[in-house]
């Protein structure tokens, strides 16, 4: 039976021991110190050495099998091509930094890194019964992450698709012009809305302030229309959204302007599930995913 660990950083760093695709035992979390996240400031090879020491004591002296890693940007092969949201990880390659960190710690079990949206993806099949299909999954929070499970040759930069053609859409942390995540990221609706915060947006949209609602509409408007890009793509089926900013959600308006942009029939199948952030859902599918890269 594979004992292998899981660690991501949607939240804080979380670390956790997975057999049959359960947790064993709790979650270890290592708390961010203040609002800034720890490991904003830590260079590549400090956050190796983090996640070793994270490992060491999830470990606990037993053997393990193999360690997956979720982490945001474009991973390629343990090498981190890019990283809005972590900067200073672009070119660096981290799993080659994570197997010296570890080997210092006495783990020499392989270790694989993979996109964070994925290893949610991966969570959220094997949790759900759905290994057997393709399912993705949305993650509402500072950027906007794509998953995909299983994974697939490809970037799948979903967050970065181009939802709008107003040359003034341009607030993604990538820089890019009309990209989904300059509409939904919180860091773009913070840019968009200097005199309030995201939360207050929904808020007030409610109490029928005309910006916000506007903004609101054209905020599900941009995701249907990604969705549909996807679906056009890929075919329809299952799309999990999860995330900070998935409680503000509203499924109807999104169906109805989804049903407005996926016209053709074939295509017409598709089903949302909306699911609460945990760490616990992303530490299980990077543990699963290094397990099943393990056996490959
Ligand atoms: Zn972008």
């Amino acid at each position: 039976m594979a004992r292998t660990i899981g660690i991501t950083t949607a939240e804080d760093i979380a670390t956790g021991l997975v057999e049959r695709h359960e947790l064993v035992g709790n979650l270890r979390i290592y708390k961010r110190e203040s609002d800034t996240e720890p490991l904003l400031s830590m260079p590549p090879a400090g956050i190796a050495e983090r996640f070793a020491e994270e490992i060491r004591s999830v470990a606990a002296g037993d053997p393990v099998d193999a360690i997956g890693i979720g982490l945001p940007g474009i991973i390629n092969c343990g090498f981190i091509e890019e990283s809005p949201n972590l900067r200073q990880l672009k070119g660096a390659h981290m799993q080659s930094l994570l197997a010296e960190a570890l080997k210092k710690c006495g783990i020499t079990a392989p270790v694989f890194v993979y996109n964070d949206a994925d290893v949610l993806a991966a969570g959220l099949a094997a949790t759900h019964g759905h290994l057997d299909r393709f399912i993705r999954v949305w993650t509402l929070g500072t950027g906007i992450g794509f998953g995909v499970y299983p994974r697939r040759e490809g970037v799948w930069e979903g967050g970065h698709m181009v939802v709008s053609l107003d040359p003034r859409e341009n607030y993604c942390g990538c820089g890019g012009a009309g990209h989904l995540e300059g509409i939904m990221g919180q860091r773009a609706m913070r840019l968009r809305f200097l005199d309030m915060e995201p939360d207050e947006v929904f808020e007030n949209a409610k109490g029928r302030d005309q910006r916000c609602v506007e903004f609101v509409k054209l905020w599900h408007r941009a995701l249907a229309a990604a969705t549909a890009n996807s679906i056009h793509l890929a075919g329809p089926g299952k799309f999990f959204i999860s995330g900070l900013n998935a409680k503000h959600l509203d499924l109807d308006l999104l169906h109805q302007y989804l049903h407005e942009m996926v016209k053709m029939s074939p295509l017409q199948s598709y089903v949302f599930e909306v699911v609460p952030s945990s760490d616990e859902m992303g530490v299980i599918g990077a543990a699963v995913s290094a397990g099943q890269s393990a056996a490959e």
